[in-house]
Order: C-alpha cells, then structure tokens, then sequence
C-alpha cells in the first residue's frame, strides 16, 4: 500500500514536471486552464477571420475578476516586415476584443522566423498587450491593421533574445576574475528581515509572464499588499511593459540572471555578464537598476556573491514557501507558507503558476490573522536595526528553480 502510495506520488512528480515547460520557455503553463470556454470562442473566432494558421498557442485564465488571453503566432515567411507583423497582430486583437465580450485584456506575442519550423524555441520579436478599455478607444480611430501601433506597451526588435545562451552543464575556461579582496564579502549578504517584526516579505521569482503577470499584479492590488518581483533579463525584455506595469503599481522589481542558468558553473566573466546585462535591461525598462538579486536555484558561491557586490546588488534567499511550481493547483502551497511563517520571513513563489495566484488571497488573510504583515524585501530589510548582524537563512532551504 505505501509503495503503492509512493509510486503514484514518483509518476504524479514526474508528470508535473514533464508538463511544466522550463522557465526559457516561450509559452506559459497550460495544465490549468481556467476558462476554455474563452480559449474556443476565440479560436473559432480566428478561424473565421483565416488567421489561425500560424497561431501556435492560445490561452485564456482569470484570477476571478480580470480575464486574460495569450495568442502567441509566427513570423510568417523571414521577410515579414515589422509593420505587417504589427498589422497581423492588430488583427487577432480586433478580432478578440469584438467577438468575445467576456475578455478584459489580450496578450500578443509574436516569435521569430524559424526556419525549422520548430516555432517554440524561436525568440520573442514582437509582444504587446490591450486591454478592453484601450481597445475601446483606440478602435475607434484606427483600422484592425493599425490598431496595436498607437499603444505604448508594443515592443518590436528583431535583435532582442540574441544574445547566447551560456553553455551550462561544463565548467568553461576562466579567462578572468575579479580582483581578490576588492569587494569586501557581506557576512550580511544571505537576508532575513528583523524576528522582532511581524513582516513577511513577499517575492515572486522567473517572471514576467504573460497573461500571469496581469493577473498577479491584479490580485495583489485588491489585497492591497506590495510584492518583490526577481525578473529574468530575458523576460524583461520579450515583455517589458509588464515590467513598467510591476514598477508603476508600487512593487520592487529585482534581478534573478539573465537566462536562469546555474551561474555556479558559469566562469566569472559570465556570471558578470549575466547580472550586469539584467541590471541594464531593468534599467533601461524602469529607469531604475535593482539593488537585490537571487540566484535561480538558490545556487550561490562566494564568486557569484562577489559578482553581485560588484554590481551594487546584497543576495538574497528565502526562509518560506518554494516549490509552487510543482504544485499547480495550489493545494499544498498555502499550508506550506503558513507552516514556514516566521517574523522577518521572506516567501518564495513563483510567477507564471495559476495556482499561486489563486491561494494568494487566502494565504495572505491566514497570515493577516496571525499578525503578519506582507511587503517588499527592500521594507523588510528597512526595518533591520542600523548594523544588526544579519543572519544567514535557515540552512535546509526549500526548492526553487
Ligand atoms: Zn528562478
């Protein structure tokens, strides 16, 4: 019977891991699929219009109050100019936002030319999102092919997502290193907040994601709680605008690499590269550089340390929550955060899974009544008495990717 028990539990792990794409991954989990009733109403739509052909992903989920779709297309043929992506793009919203009136916002993104016609690993070239308000307005003074181009948040460049991708797996050649005592290593560079207050720090790592992003920052607004974001670089550059929509809502946005790699194996030259080109996509996003980073994987050494002093940037794990992502539903995640709880806390989770999102107001008023106050880490560590010896994080630290 245990073994049993435990057979199923080794098929259930590995089913959920085989079916969550990696976090490189151009499209977003699928294995919660809220409103399918949005996702055929819309396909059928596209099919009526002749443009679903060169649709590869299509998906549609609320947080309860806001609905969001993601139709993500090709490039059509490698001589597709920029504008006639756009016009195509203008299409599917003008489509979207007419014939399914449940809608509140549509995600487009749109994926490099790939000759091998393996449209998933192709880089983001074009994304955009419009949400019904500005769909309202702006249909009334554009034509379909037209109407995406008035928007801010449309982000088209080809170069964007080119550059490589760090072998990882083999421990390249060191060709430098940092100078050796230069940058002092912080005993204080592992954080937890102050055990005196009853704060918890609230973080979501890997993001931003589209349609997930809108909804977590919808969700944490009618919570009226502030979060920290650790953004890959590469995401912040497919998506920037949700990026500006983190930053203009209140919350931190910090630096989690630039490809997720496991910077440990990397050479210092390219742990460098890959949190200081994340610092400059920030910057160039938000106007501003992060001054926190953490590790993907939780993986540190005192080089990447080293590295993340070299950039302004304190390291920072986590004491609660982590592995959300291996638990869509949401389930086991809340009991999980309430048990890890503690004063001065930082919680773990991750954007891009549904199932976060949803226990995240019931999570978050569990906490209320025990006294618990959720914010930003820079709050949290505001609270930390000047020169108190900041503690390293509890040793057995839950998993993260
Ligand atoms: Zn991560």
């Amino acid at each position: 019977m245990m073994r049993h028990r435990i057979m199923i539990m080794v098929v259930t792990v590995a089913f959920v891991v085989a079916t969550i794409p990696d976090v490189h991954a151009n499209s977003i989990p699928q294995m919660v699929r809220m409103r399918p009733d949005v996702e055929d109403a819309l396909r059928q739509s596209l099919r009526m219009e002749g443009i679903s052909g060169r649709i590869t992903n299509l998906t549609a989920d609320t947080n309860g109050h806001l609905t969001v779709a993601q139709v993500t297309f090709t490039h059509f043929d490698g001589m597709e100019s920029p504008q006639e992506m756009q016009a195509f793009a203008g299409r599917i919203a003008w489509t979207a936002l007419t014939r399914i009136p449940q809608l509140d916002e549509l995600d487009l993104i749109g994926l490099d030319y790939d000759p091998t016609g393996r449209a998933t690993t192709a880089p983001v070239i074009f994304s955009a999102a419009i949400s019904r308000g500005e769909f309202a307005d702006l249909s009334a003074r554009y034509t379909p092919a037209d109407v995406v181009r008035p928007l801010a948040r449309v982000w088209y460049s080809r170069p964007l997502g080119l550059r490589a991708q760090p072998a990882s797996g083999r421990r390249p050649p060191r060709r430098f290193r940092l100078a050796q005592n230069t940058i002092p290593l912080a005993p204080t560079d592992i954080y937890r907040g102050d055990r005196a207050q009853a704060t918890l720090a609230l973080t979501f790592d890997d993001g931003p994601f589209p349609i997930y992003t809108t909804l977590l920052l919808d969700t944490l607004a009618q919570m009226g709680v502030k979060a920290t974001f650790f953004v890959t670089g590469e995401n912040v550059q497919r998506y920037p605008f949700l990026v500006q929509a983190i930053v203009r809502a209140g919350h931190e946005v910090a630096n989690h690499s630039y490809h997720h790699p496991h910077l440990t194996r990397l050479s210092v030259a390219q742990m460098t590269e890959e949190l200081a080109s994340t610092q400059e996509v920030i910057a160039a996003v938000t106007g501003q550089a992060p001054r926190y980073f953490r590790p993907p994987y939780g993986e540190y050494s005192t080089d990447l340390m080293r590295v993340a002093h070299s950039l302004g940037l304190s390291t920072v794990m986590w004491t609660a929550g982590g592995g959300d992502y291996a638990s869509p539903s949401g389930d086991a995640l809340k009991a999980k955060v309430l048990r890890q709880a503690d004063s001065g806390g930082i919680v773990l989770l991750h954007e891009g899974v549904p199932g976060t999102i949803r226990i995240l107001p019931e999570t978050a008023e569990a906490l209320a009544q025990r006294g618990f106050a959720l914010t930003t880490v820079g709050a949290l560590l505001a609270h930390l008495p000047a020169g108190a010896p900041a503690r390293r994080s509890d040793p057995a630290l839950p998993r993260a990717r």
